[in-house]
């Protein structure tokens, strides 16, 4: 069975820590299924990027889409993160964060006039557009508010990012960002309208990337689109390399962030633009635990299921991308090994953790940590089978900090009432 480690959820005397609280006893003080994330993690995750890049203009967006509770947001950004949003939603958090919104960029392929409209007003720094017909709208509205509007455009550089298709964004058969071919023209002509001021380049090719390779090829593609925009006298400021930096889920090699570093200084050193990072996953992933209790443990026919208190409607990515979460114990013990399937009890086939995985040998009542779970968990949570959203802690130290509490059978009818 493989057991997972890192400076912050660890093993002390065969019982996993977070920080310095065994994890088995915030499951029986706030009950389970339970997300515990930690503080320490998250800090040394962006302290450590940010160092990385060390040498040149830089400012790191934490992508709030990988965990958007307003206390990780904060967090993120009194350590000097500015705020990626994508959404109306996810800006109405970072600004309830207390986040500048000169802070705050708006990404997002679909964004209404209504989410424009609010990021003008709130003057957030900038809005990414994807599309010519979003630059002229974007336009519009910024004319009609009488304001000049900061953009940058998103670049599709169609470079193959290595990663699961679902999660692959760079490729131009991909929604995402304006096609490289057209992305001068674009450039040019938005400059001219004079609602808007271009000032950034920016793309993401994807999530959960582990080779340097492809933020190396895809940065030089657009480095030399950015040398022709300057010739043509458009006044770049920020060049946006996006995120998608990958972790380590199994036994995959994450990515490096000090060769990305490595890589990418030199080729910037000659730009005279601050870069930008967005990254989400790399920061909050390994940061956090959903932590669940064991319901069954039950047979059919020659298969074994391990039925457990978290569902899909806690975390989706297995059943969403087949994702791999490692699965152990909360108490190592010396059991032989099983191999069984995970499961929650959602009424979905898909609704699993983990089909023939190897485990220890555990009994209903004990407890399973799911890792991995500190990006893309909550936030894809659902209330599916009328499921009510586990709370999040968050540890610092010996301190357990409920950063959101457990949602009660109020919240699940919160603007509903009997209308017939
Ligand atoms: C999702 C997303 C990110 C963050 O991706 P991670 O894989 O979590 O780093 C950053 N930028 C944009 C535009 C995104 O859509």
């Amino acid at each position: 069975m493989l057991i997972l480690q890192n400076e912050s959820f660890y093993y002390k005397s065969n019982e996993l820590y977070c920080e310095e609280i065994p994890v088995g006893v915030l499951a029986k003080q706030f009950g389970t299924p339970l997300f515990v994330y930690s503080r320490s993690f998250f800090e040394r995750q962006f302290n450590n990027f940010n160092k990385a890049f060390e040498g040149i203009k830089r400012k790191i967006f934490f992508a709030a889409k990988s965990n958007f509770n307003i206390n990780v947001i904060k967090l993120f950004h009194n350590l000097g993160a500015g705020i990626d949003v994508n959404s109306a939603g996810e800006l109405y958090r970072a600004l309830k964060a207390g986040v500048n919104p000169s802070d705050i960029i708006f990404s997002g392929v679909g964004k209404t006039e209504e989410e424009i409209v609010l990021a003008l007003k709130k003057k957030i720094k900038l809005l990414k557009a994807e599309s010519a017909e979003e630059i002229f709208l974007i336009n519009e509205i910024s004319k009609s508010l009488g304001t000049v509007a900061d953009i940058a455009l998103r670049v599709n550089p169609d470079v193959d990012a290595k990663t699961h298709p679902y999660i692959s964004t760079g490729l131009k058969t991909n929604k995402f960002g304006i096609d490289s071919k057209d992305a001068k023209r674009l450039f040019l002509e938005a400059a001219k309208l004079e609602n808007l001021r271009v000032v950034g380049i920016d793309m993401h090719i994807g999530s959960q990337i582990t080779s340097v390779e492809a933020y190396k090829n895809a940065v030089e593609k657009l480095a030399e689109l950015y040398r022709e925009l300057k010739d043509k006298g458009i006044p770049i400021k920020h060049f946006d390399v996006g995120g998608g930096m990958g972790v380590k889920y199994k036994d995959e090699e994450p990515l490096n962030i000090e060769k990305l570093a490595q890589i990418l200084i030199p080729i910037f050193k000659k730009f005279d633009v601050e870069i930008f990072f967005e990254p989400g996953r790399y920061l909050t992933a390994n940061g956090g635990i959903l932590v669940t209790k064991i319901l069954y443990a039950k047979k059919n026919g020659e298969k074994n299921f391990i039925v457990v208190d978290a569902a899909m409607t806690e975390l989706l990515r297995p059943s969403l991308y087949k994702a791999y979460h490692n699965i152990q114990p909360l108490k190592l013990n010396n059991n032989k090994e099983i191999t069984a399937d995970v499961v929650g009890g959602v009424c979905e086939s898909g609704d699993y953790f983990a089909k023939d995985r190897k485990l220890t040998k555990t009994t209903p009542g004990e407890y399973l940590a799911i890792l991995g779970a500190g990006a893309y968990g909550m936030t894809m949570s659902s209330n599916y089978n009328g499921r009510r959203r586990p709370p999040e802690i968050l540890v610092q130290g010996n301190q357990p900090i409920v950063i959101r509490g457990r949602e009660t059978f109020e919240h699940l009818l919160y603007d509903e009432e009997i209308k017939i």
